[in-house]
């Protein structure tokens, strides 16, 4: 886990480094879990927004998408729950005055004996090598088979206690267990508290309840809300989805990891509205479809796994998350939910409108089932990130051995596409011809032109925000208009001419790939 660590602190400190993203408000010491985008961060994030969007909308004839307001009707978090019971359960430690989620804390516990059984089993593998059967030895070895016990008792208590809002038997578990503050050292806790996530915010001209408005902690709301007047408007017959991008706000209690876990953040949320009864095909084909859509932009399989809810929220019957070994261990990213008609149902109820849909196959009306899917835009950008950075070892201009960071992020995502760099930046005729290739290709995506410095810097530099081509203008090139294409990941370089350069990187760089 240090090592790991260590990968975090640089992956944090080179996204200041080049640009990708700042804290917000530094000047005034910055406000927490709250980030800013930088030039290169912005076109890394909406690349992955358009790559979303493409799969989700653009690819299936029966999802489109639509953009709510952040600011909906107090109503809807009536109906939906959120004022009620979009809680988390949270402990100070009166020492330190630290504020921490209590289920965090016995979430964390248990991960540290998971650390502990999975130590086990690698020194049982070394020792008995390719005969190592891992699942008798799990059911068999004593040691290992009392810390699984331990596991899954404590994470039944925690399912049921977080279930019943029980916050008197979350604080028992935490004493049971001794778990101790990691600032303190101390076990001097305070009770254990809900604490509603939700922004507020006033009307200007509504005084008191009246005026209260929140800021959304989700985006499906707006979805919810406006299910009819997307599905008459655009005349979609169940089953149908409606996507959507958009900020949302959580007053986290403990917000930390980077952009991991933020007060505003971004969603990418779709809702797939299905008949009654269905809900489990289309469960199965949502998880199937989402994970596909994390490998084939190159997140390797075994940093992916999923993992199925104990404890449902208040709207679920089914729920699974899809998570990635982000440097500080495998963490959600993204969620997968079979809501039921719980939130059309609620608004129904509550607006007192008909939110039905009149299914002409079956020749009834009824209020349509939810399966969603949820990612977290900045998680995925800060997946996406920490899968990219790698310190390599390259051989420089002169062959000599040298070290260089990387991004080798997939070419449809990368900030810059390409980079043109004139050879020696002296050379007027050079210089010339370069920036004539870099106006011709800014056309077509999103180029840079760099003379200043060595070409050995400047590759590095272009390797640093990931950009997959670099296009060298040199001495031949005045003789016969053909240009080197360097790749970033091989290093390899190609000759080829000018006229051909826009259509070789259009190919490789473009999304259609992804969804073949
Ligand atoms: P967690 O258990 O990590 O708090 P959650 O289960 O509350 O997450 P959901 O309500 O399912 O999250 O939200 C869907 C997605 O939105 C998550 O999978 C995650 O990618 C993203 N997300 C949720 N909260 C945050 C946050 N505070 N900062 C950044 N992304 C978030």
């Amino acid at each position: 886990m240090a090592i790991q660590n260590d990968q975090f602190k640089k992956i944090v400190a080179h996204c200041k480094e080049y640009g990708f993203i700042f804290q917000s408000s530094e000047i005034y010491d910055g406000l927490s879990a709250v980030y800013d985008y930088g030039p290169y961060g912005v076109e890394l994030k909406n690349n992955i927004k358009q790559y979303w969007w493409q799969s989700m909308v653009q690819m299936h004839e029966n999802i489109v998408g639509i953009d709510a307001a952040i600011f909906m009707h107090p109503k809807t978090w009536k109906a939906s729950g959120h004022v009620d019971a979009f809680n988390d359960p949270l402990i100070d430690n009166k020492d330190s005055k630290k504020r921490y989620r209590a289920d965090v804390l016995i979430e964390e516990y248990m991960e540290k004996i998971e650390v502990k059984i999975n130590k086990e089993i690698k020194k049982a593998h070394k020792r008995f090598g390719d005969s190592f059967d891992e699942v008798k030895y799990r059911a068999e070895n004593p040691r290992v088979a009392k810390y699984i016990a331990n596991h899954a008792d404590i994470g039944s208590q925690l399912a049921s206690a977080m279930s019943n809002n029980d916050m008197v038997t979350l604080k028992g578990i935490i004493e049971e267990l001794q778990i101790a503050c990691p600032v303190s050292g101390s076990r001097n806790w305070t009770d254990v508290r809900q604490f509603n996530l939700m922004f507020s915010t006033q009307l200007g001209n509504v005084a008191g309840e009246e005026g209260k408005l929140y800021l959304r902690p989700e985006t499906a709301q707006g979805i919810f809300v406006n299910f009819l007047n997307v599905q008459k408007t655009t005349r979609q017959k169940i089953p149908f989805g409606i996507a959507q991008i958009g900020k949302a706000f959580r007053n986290e209690i403990v917000a930390r990891q980077f952009i991991f876990r933020m007060r505003e953040f971004e969603q990418m949320e779709m809702q797939f509205f299905v008949a009654p009864g269905e809900e489990m095909k289309w469960y199965e084909y949502w998880k199937d479809t989402r994970l596909k859509w994390h490998k084939a932009i190159g997140t390797p399989e075994e940093k992916l796994r999923f993992h199925k809810h104990e404890n449902l929220a208040h709207y679920a019957n089914a729920a699974v998350d899809i998570q990635f070994n982000f440097p500080f261990g495998f963490k959600e990213l993204e969620g997968i939910h079979s809501r039921t008609d719980f939130d059309l149902s609620s608004h129904q109820e509550l607006s007192g409108k008909k939110l039905q849909y009149f299914d002409p196959v079956l020749g009834e009306n009824y209020v349509p089932y939810v399966v969603e899917t949820s990612i977290g835009c900045d998680r995925m950008f800060l997946a996406t990130l920490s899968n990219a950075y790698e310190e390599e070892i390259v051989p420089d201009a002169k062959g000599n051995d040298s070290t260089r960071t990387v991004l080798k992020l997939n070419p449809a995502i990368a900030p810059v596409k390409c980079a043109v760099l004139p050879l020696v930046k002296k050379e007027d005729a050079l210089t010339k011809k370069a920036r004539a290739i870099f106006e011709d290709l800014r056309f077509s995506f999103n180029c840079q032109y760099d003379e200043k410095d060595g070409i050995g810097r400047r590759y590095r530099r272009q390797d640093a925000i990931g950009t997959p081509y670099c296009v060298t203008v040199d001495g031949t090139t005045l003789e016969d208009n053909t240009v080197t294409i360097r790749e970033r990941d091989s290093l390899e370089q190609i000759r080829v001419p000018i006229e051909k350069v826009e259509q070789i990187m259009s190919d490789r760089i473009n999304m259609k790939k992804l969804f073949l």
